[in-house]
């Protein structure tokens, strides 16, 4: 694929990045579960949480590629931390897309330069996939809100400075009712619940919130009242793309263990002839991975010419997602039982992919998303 400028100067950083001083902790860090803060802060200074912001905000004004580029490579290395970046993103968008100025200079500024850390807490426990459904109340009362329910599964939650959460303002108007809030760590009734142990990714951090008459200033309602539910559906497409390129840099980690192991053991000696049905793994895989890249570039390219882009967010994340999966099982299928084992980390990979099916919307719910589109854009149905 070719690159601009632009786009292999953030790659090439996040890798050297990645490569020099992510990766000598990873193998530590993940099976300590140690969240990997630190390396947060650092890929703020390097600009690389910034790079899709505008300059104003603290951001390094590059196109949406460039960032999920970027991704990609500290992904390959490590997909806590990559899972971290996107947990981080998805507590930001939402105030460059809403916010104020006011707000912009108070929480966006920090949170773009990685001086402050981001989370998001949309889902509840009886609302997941039917984000619409949420339960968490504010009543306005002498200036503040009043925050009362709980978030599941809010990444990063443990170690966040702020969250942007949904509740509704409104019970009878249902998801015209949802609005959304910037709240601080340190706000009174604000309580960070059990933190979850996972199949992978043991290192990013996913816990809870408690919001037991958390009492949030008026000032820190994002947009308007009601308006809670657009700017989450904007934050998730691009949350989407960079699920795209998080599951795209755990895909070619996979791919390039099974290649290395291939060429040690089996094209010299011949026996890769003989395995026809290996070939035959490598060129699927190889022949995904380059569609994967060309469908998460297309969904940038669209999104930063301004349009929309749901159709292609969501089919970006679902092909990536669904490709570092098979890449991951294929590579233990070549590999065999060392691939089951530590001493590699096709293990991991396999354990890490699987979130990518489900987290920021399950594959399900993008097939329903890209048919919908789809048949909305062939006038074969009316949009709800
Ligand atoms: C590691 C991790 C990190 C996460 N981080 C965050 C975070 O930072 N913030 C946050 O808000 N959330 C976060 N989540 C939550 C995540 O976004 C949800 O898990 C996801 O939206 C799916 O919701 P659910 O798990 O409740 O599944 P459910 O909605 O209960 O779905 C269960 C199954 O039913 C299927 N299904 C549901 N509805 C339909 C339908 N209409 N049509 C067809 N099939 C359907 C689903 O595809 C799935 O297979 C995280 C989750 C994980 C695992």
């Amino acid at each position: 694929m070719v690159l601009t400028k632009q786009q292999n100067y953030w790659q090439n950083l996040a890798k050297q990045f990645a490569e020099s001083e992510v990766k000598p902790k990873v193998n530590e860090m993940e099976k300590q579960g140690e969240f990997p803060l630190f390396f947060m802060k650092k890929l703020g200074e390097l600009g690389i949480l910034g790079i899709g912001f505008p300059e104003k905000y603290g951001g390094q004004n590059a196109d949406s590629f460039s960032f999920i580029l970027a991704v990609k490579e500290i992904s390959k290395v490590w997909a806590s931390l990559g899972l971290s970046i996107g947990a981080h993103l998805l507590g930001t968008n939402p105030i460059y897309f809403a916010g104020t100025e006011e707000q912009k200079k108070h929480y966006l500024i920090p949170l773009v330069r990685g001086e402050m850390l981001g989370a998001f807490g949309l889902t509840e426990p009886s609302s997941g996939s039917d984000a619409a459904s949420s339960r968490t109340s504010a009543v306005s009362v002498n200036g503040s809100y009043l925050l009362n329910g709980r978030k599941v599964f809010t990444t990063s939650a443990s170690y966040a400075s702020t969250f942007v959460v949904s509740a509704l303002t409104s019970r009878e108007k249902g998801k015209k009712g949802i609005s959304a809030f910037i709240l601080e760590r340190n706000y009174p009734g604000l309580m960070i619940a059990k933190k979850e142990e996972k199949l992978g990714l043991r290192a990013s951090d996913t816990s809870g919130l408690i919001l037991d008459g958390c009492q949030v200033p008026k000032e820190n309602l994002l947009g308007l009242e009601g308006d809670g539910f657009r700017v989450f559906l904007q934050t998730l497409d691009a949350g989407r793309l960079g699920i795209a390129g998080w599951a795209l840099g755990i895909a070619e980690a996979a791919f390039e263990q099974m290649l290395d192991w291939a060429k040690k053991n089996e094209v010299d000696s011949g026996l890769m002839d003989e395995h026809e049905w290996e070939a035959g793994m490598i060129a699927e895989a190889a022949t995904k991975l380059e569609a994967a890249l060309l469908l998460a570039q297309e969904a940038c390219r669209v999104k930063d010419t301004g349009q929309f882009y749901i159709k292609e967010a969501s089919m970006a994340k679902y092909f990536a997602s669904t490709l570092a999966v098979e890449v991951c099982d294929a590579a233990l299928k070549i590999i065999g039982c060392s691939a089951l084992t530590n001493d590699l980390p096709v293990e991991r990979y396999f354990r890490d992919a699987k979130l990518g099916e489900i987290g920021e919307g399950t594959s399900e719910i993008q097939k329903l998303v890209i048919a919908r589109e789809v048949l909305k854009t062939s006038g074969r149905l009316v949009p709800a």
